[in-house]
This record gives structure tokens, C-alpha cells and sequence, in this order.
């Protein structure tokens, strides 16, 4: 096998419990993943990686993998996320299930959860692969271990092989992904790429450079609470003046009724009594005029509400979240075009689809470096479902040398 270490590098890496929680106050939202940040850190400085270092503004462990080439080339850089999804990652126990026949249910240890073609059609995709899935009582964790090992794995590789000549690389791993903000600190001149791309889709071929433009919503509702026996006239009821704020949204515009490049309003959290309620929500828009549409529309609700109920009773704060990472790399079209020819290179097919939702390339897109997203390998990311092919991580680790013999040879 090409990567001797990557299947033991992914169960380990696995098994070390990394969720972020995004109630958390903490920057890594989770202490686990400074620990697991420090234990990558010592494994790369042992494969012979050099500037290895755990930045504590960005809560990135950066480092490089040094050119073997006199020739200046551009310096790309691969990112890829420690933390894993909220849900349970406690002692989370891998099968391993070789030659996987592409129609077989797999049971899921003793959960009483299968894996089978109804509630994942792509296992027909994987006849003869090695699948890692869960015991059924946790997620995989594939998002992202997946990314890390690959890049992981890749950089072992080349050190290992010093005949294949190649640029410097950099290499990043982040923490609270999951979370939404763990980008928000990336020091983009201390990693020092020309672009860099993020390992962190999800099925074989996935090349994403397209995201939501994204806002999120808090609307405080102030009511009149009174005895309801001498209500009339008087009371103001701040759970009815919700209920109403969330029927003026146009219904058809939820993420139960929207799909491909439709936006929506997505109510996440809905708290109150009779005299103060308050609702999150999130909004999403592949336009960013589409985006200021619905905040323009947000607000004209608040103030027919205020106008209604005769007074400022609905306050409304909108706090933009990412914008579309697309707005960047249309000028970068080289980046997205280096990936594809890697992919075609290696006989796999690209699948460019824009993401209902972002990646820490969209933060880092617009702070000046170029990064799509490119397919890890993992598939039904975020639950007990979670699964992924040995011979998929072996490609996307493929994909990252392509990119990287692409770049030295100046053929994008
Ligand atoms: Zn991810």
C-alpha cells in the first residue's frame, strides 16, 4: 500500500474525542482540541515536517514541508479541521469492514442502526472498498479526521520520497470548524501560501468553490405582561408578536422547502414568555443581493410590527456570518482549474456543486487567500451514519500530490 500508516494514522485520530461546542465562550471552544492540536503537532515535527507550530491567536497548528527544488514555484497550502460535529464522539469505536460487497446492510455493532442502500444510496459506489464505519453509538469523526489524515499521510509520503521534486507546502490545522468561527483569527501572511485548498468535502470528486452568502438574525421581542383576567386592551403578548414575525417570512423560503441555489430563513431558536421572547435565526443566500433583500425584508417586518403594536416592541440585529467564497475565486480561476486537472489526471470525475452552507475557505477566501474545498472522502457526515472508503482517502491523499507535482511544474 502507498500510505503505509494512513488507515491505523485515521482510527487513531479517530478515536481522540475533538467536538467543539458552540455555546462555548472558550477559543478552541473545546479543550480537547488543543490537546489533540499538540499531540498533531509532535507527530509532524516526528515525520520530519520543520516550522511546526501551534499558533494561539488562530488556534491553528501550522507547518512546512520545505521545496527540494531551486526553481521558484507558487507555495500551496492544505487546511483541514480537528474538531468534529455536535453529536456524541465519546469513545467512538470504528469497524472496519473489508471487500465490502456494494449491497449488503452493515449492521452497526449492537446499536440496532444498519448502514444499508436505502439510507445511504452511495454504499453501491463502494464494491470492493474498505469501509470505516461507526459502532452505531457515536459519529466517525471523518469529518474532519479524513482531511488531516489525508494531508497527513500525503506529507509522510513525499518525505519519504525525496526523488519527487516539489515547491515548499504549508500545511494548517484548525480548530472549531464545526462551530463557525474557527477561521476567524487564520493569519493568513504568517502561513504564507499563493492558495491553499481545504480538505473537507465530502464524496470522491467533490470540488466545491462556491458557498452561501450567510447572516444570522436575533429578533428580541418585548412585551406587556399583565393578569390575563384584566388583559383587555392591554396586554401585549410577546409570544403572539413572534408567532406573527415568523408567519410574515415568506414560508416557501425555509430550509424544508428550499433546495440547489435557493436561499432561506432558517428560525434555529425560539425562547419566551408573555413579556419578552426572542428567536434566532439564520439566513442564507447564494446572491449577496439576495442576502441584503432579506435583511431589507426582516427589517420592514420588525417596523410593521412596531407600527401594529405601537411601539419599539421588535428589535431586530443581523450580523454577517461569510460571504460566498465564489465572489474571490472567480478571479482565481487558475486554483479551481489546477484541482480539476489533478482530478482528471487521476481519472476522477470533478463534481463542482455550490454549498448550501460554507467552509473555512470562505473566511479565508476573503482574507486574501484563494482556498476551495476539496472532497475528504467521508459520506452522511455529522451522525451514527457517518462512513468512509480507505480507498477514497488513498485518492483525495492522491489528489493533494497531484496538486502539489502540478505546482512545481508550473502546469496550471
Ligand atoms: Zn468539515
Amino acid at each position: 500500500m502507498k500510505y503505509t500508516n494512513l488507515l491505523d494514522r485515521f482510527i487513531h485520530y479517530v478515536k481522540i474525542n475533538t467536538r467543539s461546542d458552540a455555546e462555548s465562550s472558550t477559543r478552541p471552544s473545546t479543550p480537547n482540541q488543543m490537546q489533540f492540536l499538540k499531540e498533531l503537532a509532535e507527530e509532524l515535527k516526528t515525520i520530519g515536517l520543520k516550522e511546526v507550530t501551534i499558533n494561539s491567536k488562530s488556534n491553528y497548528c501550522t507547518a512546512t514541508l520545505p521545496a527540494n527544488i531551486s526553481k521558484k514555484v507558487p507555495v500551496v497550502g492544505f487546511i483541514a479541521h480537528v474538531d468534529t460535529a455536535d453529536f456524541n464522539s465519546e469513545n467512538v469505536q470504528p469497524q472496519i469492514i473489508k471487500n465490502y460487497d456494494g449491497k449488503s446492510k452493515i449492521p452497526l455493532g449492537k446499536s440496532g442502526y444498519n448502514l444499508d442502500i436505502v439510507n445511504s444510496p452511495n454504499l453501491k459506489k463502494y464494491f470492493g472498498d474498505t469501509l470505516i464505519t461507526t459502532d452505531g453509538t457515536t459519529l466517525l469523526g471523518a469529518d474532519d479526521k479524513a482531511g488531516v489524515t489525508e494531508i497527513v499521510s500525503a506529507m509522510e509520503y513525499l518525505i519519504a520520497h525525496p526523488e519527487i521534486k516539489h515547491g515548499k507546502v504549508r500545511i494548517g490545522f484548525g480548530t472549531d470548524e464545526e462551530t463557525g468561527f474557527g477561521a476567524d483569527n487564520f493569519d493568513v501572511d504568517d502561513f504564507g501560501a499563493d492558495y491553499a485548498y481545504t480538505i473537507d468535502g465530502g464524496t470522491e470528486g467533490e470540488l466545491e468553490w462556491e458557498t452561501f452568502n450567510a447572516a444570522s438574525l436575533n429578533v428580541q421581542i418585548q412585551g406587556y405582561s399583565i393578569h390575563p383576567s384584566v388583559a383587555y386592551k392591554k396586554m401585549i403578548n410577546a409570544l403572539q408578536i413572534a408567532i406573527d414575525f415568523h408567519q410574515s417570512l415568506p414560508q416557501d423560503e425555509f430550509p424544508e422547502n428550499t433546495k440547489d441555489r435557493q436561499g432561506f430563513f432558517h428560525l434555529t431558536k425560539l425562547n419566551g414568555t408573555v413579556d419578552h421572547a426572542e428567536m434566532f435565526y439564520i439566513i442564507r443566500d447564494f446572491d449577496r443581493q439576495g442576502l441584503l433583500n432579506r435583511q431589507k425584508l426582516v427589517e420592514e417586518i420588525a417596523n410593521q410590527l412596531n407600527k401594529k403594536y405601537d411601539g419599539l416592541r421588535v428589535k431586530v440585529k443581523i450580523t454577517n456570518q461569510y460571504y460566498n467564497m465564489a465572489e474571490v475565486l472567480k478571479e482565481h480561476p487558475e486554483v479551481i482549474n489546477l484541482a480539476k486537472k489533478a482530478m482528471k489526471n487521476l481519472g476522477i470525475k470533478p463534481i463542482e456543486v455550490p454549498v448550501r452552507g460554507g467552509t473555512d475557505g470562505s473566511k479565508i477566501s476573503f482574507m486574501g487567500l484563494p482556498t476551495p474545498n476539496l472532497f475528504a472522502g467521508g459520506e452522511n457526515m455529522h451522525g451514527r451514519y457517518e462512513y468512509i472508503s480507505l480507498q477514497v482517502m488513498e485518492k483525495a491523499a492522491d489528489v493533494i500530490l497531484q496538486i502539489i507535482n502540478l505546482t512545481a511544474n508550473n502546469n496550471n
